[in-house]
């Protein structure tokens, strides 16, 4: 009986350790499964990673090939009268804030390249000589260069300023959030009573040299002059818009109001969309 119930305790006792293994088991058993779950977790989180980077090559590839295709249509218009200036022109589908356009005008060199910037004052300047005096010019599209240059060569020309100092003011607006033309309280006085030459790099519709010239006057500017790398305008309120480029040295160019444009008529799609200050492709 005695012998019965020794091996019956070891039994017991075997049951206990056994259970205690057990135990220890299912918890290796659950970190496995947590860790498990863990890395399909940190697997599907790369996977999106990695679909995603495929999709943004992939974009980047095709923005490429449209970009390449974009500048294979580039070609040059000379102007008639300066050599050294040449409008970069791509014919194709182009949407401006309040247009559609079948030129886009590549200004960029023009605009940053310093040469070609000072040949482009050069000419602008021509326009200007001694015939009404000039206190700041107003930079719209980045033609800062250009109108830095300008201000150099309406100095050297004679040009009239009255402001103090004898020296011409070359200032920028800025826009708020809902694209108004702004002057700051530290610009207002080089705007307030002084004659001013607005400067931008092209103007389809007018409209843009229309609101700007509205911004000047309401800050008190005299409208002296505008100058234009390109303009289809010929002039705005009376005032004569002075061009290195106009409709006449590219014969083909059309602007249509987004309503009326051949272009999407036929399905075409939309190559950029441009602004003064470059394009975005879509
Ligand atoms: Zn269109």
């Amino acid at each position: 009986m005695s012998e019965n119930m020794q091996q019956l305790q070891e039994l017991d006792t075997q049951l206990a350790q056994s259970e205690e293994e057990l135990n220890k088991i299912n918890i290796e058993v659950s970190t496995l499964t947590t860790q498990i779950s863990e890395n399909e977790q940190k697997l599907s989180n790369a996977q999106e990673k990695y679909d995603k980077i495929e999709v943004d090559t992939n974009n980047l590839q095709t923005w490429e090939r449209r970009f390449f295709m974009l500048l294979d249509r580039e070609y040059k218009v000379p102007s008639k009268t300066n050599s050294k200036i040449n409008l970069k022109v791509v014919p194709g589908h182009f949407a401006t804030t309040s247009s559609h356009i079948n030129f886009y005008m590549d200004m960029t060199t023009l605009k940053v390249r310093q040469k070609e910037a000072y040949e482009v004052a050069r000419e602008m300047a021509k326009e200007y000589q001694y015939s009404k005096p000039i206190d700041t010019i107003v930079c719209m599209d980045g033609c800062e260069i250009i109108g830095a240059c300008l201000a150099e060569e309406l100095n050297k020309n004679g040009i009239m300023s009255l402001n103090q100092h004898d020296s011409l003011y070359v200032i920028t607006p800025e826009f708020d959030g809902n694209g108004q033309m702004i002057f700051r309280d530290n610009l207002q006085p080089m705007v307030r009573g002084k004659n001013i030459l607005l400067l931008l790099a092209s103007a389809t519709t007018g409209r843009t040299i229309a609101r700007s010239l509205e911004c000047i006057q309401y800050y008190g500017g005299i409208i002296q002059g505008i100058s234009a790398i390109f303009s289809a305008a010929k002039e705005i309120y009376g005032e004569p818009v002075h061009c290195i480029f106009s409709t006449e040295d590219l014969p083909d160019y059309n602007t249509f109001t987004p309503s009326e444009c051949p272009h999407c008529k036929n399905k075409e799609k939309i190559d950029a969309i441009v602004n003064g200050f470059g394009y975005s492709e879509l």
